[in-house]
């Protein structure tokens, strides 16, 4: 588990490292370019103006060319390696210089070209100034008045370079410094973020079998995991209900079948204890074949009640189930019985009606009830069954006209092992329970009225299908 905390970490922070790096790098890098752009550009501008200027000076006086350079001389262009030079050539001959120029060996002419200006036709080159300092040289190449002139103007680039340079230095402190902060505010995140599920993750590994009962409180779990811990309380609830109702069967189990079985035990030493007759043995063989039988209904029934109790029975699984034909099946199964006692059982059945349900459930809940009619009835009574629709709901009812029940026993007849004269009953005393369990798994109800002596109606109220 921590694996998986530890990877989601790193995940996160690789995710979190590599986007931001790239980012901070990428506008690192555009910033950059765009002051170097910025810088170089006004440094071109200048020297487009200076270059303006000095071809603007190059006039003809009496058939002789003259280049009235006097106000450039004055300033920046009259130092000696002042930064600022310009050069004139006319034919391939050199017509003037600024003094700057004297004594330093620079000639203007020689550098990289960097571009060419289309519109204005200047040449951009890259050179190195006579102090070993990047110097940018603009051409400007002109025939005019009969010769062929070429202007260089140039400037040193030292000042503007070092404003770059100041510039990248400033950006190799803050970029990286920026990846660290984000990384670690990143990395504070993932991991606070994560606690929360860690501690959801401990709270987990605390509930076990024994404490099945415990649930996570989703109050004051984040939003985030509200969510997980309600769908997380929601299983434990269906694991609980599967263990209560498998240890509530053992208990059960143990419970009913102690008795049966110690009756066998019993048969069988009192037949052991010296030799009988045929007669005496078949009559011992019966009665455990009663009790075994008895041991068999108990054993089915408890099956069923588990599996009911475990939630076998979900809406998702139901079918269409025609009410008609299920009862009209499960009072075949009941004849038999009835006519050991010659009791008659009757149908009035209106239009089909449709359940959503379990075919197999109701059949065996339909059973228990007929039978309780033809188990509790007296010998030539009657049963009869009948099915309405009052609108949503089918209503099955089952009239006998039996031993009926007592009033004060008459909400306990669905209680599990309930039987109103355990002595006198053959049964689990578990069709009841089973009964109501597959009844309200459908959305229905099942209620009893009786008159002691006289009969008992059982009605079960089931939600009738809806037309899709
Ligand atoms: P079982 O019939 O196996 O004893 P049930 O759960 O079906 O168990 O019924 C529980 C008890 O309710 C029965 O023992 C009986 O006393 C009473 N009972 C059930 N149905 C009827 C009925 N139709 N008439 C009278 N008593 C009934």
């Amino acid at each position: 588990m921590k694996g998986i905390w530890k990877s989601i970490k790193g995940r996160l922070f690789l995710l979190l490292f590599t986007s931001t790096s790239l980012l901070l790098i990428a506008i690192g890098l555009f910033l950059y370019h765009e002051v170097r752009t910025t810088v170089l550009g006004s440094v071109d501008g200048t020297l487009h103006s200076k270059m303006q200027v000095m071809t603007g000076l190059l006039h003809e006086e009496h058939g002789a060319i003259e280049l009235e350079l006097s106000e450039l001389i004055q300033g920046e262009y009259s130092i000696p390696r002042s930064g600022h030079y310009y050069k004139v050539m006319m034919n391939g001959k050199l017509l003037a210089a600024s003094p700057s120029l004297v004594d330093s060996g620079f000639d203007l002419s020689a550098g990289t070209l960097e571009y060419r200006d289309e519109k204005t036709r200047e040449k951009v080159f890259a050179s190195v100034g006579p102090d070993d300092e990047p110097v940018r040289v603009l051409q400007y190449d002109l025939k005019t008045f009969g010769a062929d002139f070429s202007f260089f103007v140039a400037e040193s680039l030292s000042g503007s370079m070092e404003i770059i340079r100041t510039f990248r230095n400033f950006l190799l402190i803050v970029i990286p410094s920026g990846i660290l902060v984000v990384c670690l505010t990143g990395l504070w995140i993932a991991r606070h973020s994560l606690l929360p599920l860690e501690a959801f993750s401990d709270r987990i590994k605390t509930i076990t079998h024994k404490t099945l009962n415990e649930r996570i409180d989703t109050g004051t779990e984040t939003r985030e995991l509200t969510g997980l811990a309600d769908s997380f309380n929601e299983m434990l609830e269906r694991l609980q209900k599967v263990f209560d109702s498998e240890k509530r069967l053992i208990a059960d189990a143990s419970h009913e079948l102690k008795t049966p079985v110690s009756v066998i035990k019993a048969e069988c030493d009192v037949v052991l204890q010296k030799e009988r007759r045929g007669e005496e043995y078949i009559e011992a063989i019966k009665t455990i074949k009663e009790v075994a039988e008895n041991i068999d209904a108990h054993i089915k029934a408890l099956l069923s009640l588990a599996r009911l109790d475990s939630g076998i029975l979900s809406p998702l699984s139901f079918a269409a189930v025609s009410l008609n034909d299920c009862i009209q099946k499960t009072i075949e199964m009941t004849k038999p019985l009835a006519e050991k006692r010659r009791i008659s059982v009757t149908a009035t059945l209106e239009d089909d009606i449709t359940i959503a349900g379990n075919r197999d459930s109701l059949a065996e809940a339909f059973l228990n009830i007929l039978e309780n009619g033809v188990n509790y009835n007296r010998d030539n009574g009657a049963l009869e069954v009948s099915v309405k629709r009052k609108e949503e709901k089918a209503f099955v009812s089952f009239k006998d006209t039996g031993v009926g029940i007592q009033r004060e026993n008459l909400r306990r007849v669905f209680d599990r092992f309930y039987r109103a004269d355990s002595a006198r009953s053959e049964g689990t005393g578990l069709g009841l329970s089973i009964a109501r369990s597959v009844i309200e798994a459908h959305g229905g109800e099942i209620t009893v009225e009786s008159e002691p002596g006289k009969g008992s109606i059982f009605t079960v109220a089931l939600p009738v299908k809806q037309e899709q």
